[in-house]
């Protein structure tokens, strides 16, 4: 049964705490929706198992992530397979920020109640 506040996770009632069922319906909601096809550009791509993609439209096999059709560190290896690694390290700063960004969002709203009581 989906919730209201764990959607699909919902299915394991009150077992292993909220926040690993968050974690699985978010992964869930991608892994479930429909995504752009590379060979018809149509939103028919969908999960079959692991990493496995096949589109609905075209029946084309595609080899992906196990929960998104298209991960950011897959981006990179294409880049490197085509030789295309002239703006690699802009990318990478850019995922080294997104990933601080995620691990300390906690921090940051500490930082911002001292900055506001030094004002004050
Ligand atoms: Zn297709």
């Amino acid at each position: 049964m989906a919730t209201k506040k764990v959607k699909s996770a919902g299915r394991f009632k009150e077992r292993y705490g909220v926040k690993i069922r968050t974690l699985v319906s978010k992964i869930e909601k991608t892994s479930r929706a429909r995504h752009e096809c590379p060979k018809c550009t149509k939103n028919t791509l969908k999960r079959k198992a692991a990493g496995i993609w096949v589109c609905k439209n075209c029946d084309v096999k595609i080899a992906g992530g196990a929960y998104q059709p298209n991960t950011p560190s897959a981006k990179i290896i294409q880049q490197l397979r085509t030789g295309k690694f002239e703006d690699l390290k802009k990318q990478m700063r850019e995922l080294e920020k997104q990933e601080k960004i995620q691990e300390t969002p906690k921090d940051q709203t500490e930082d911002q109640t001292d900055v506001q009581k030094e004002m004050n």
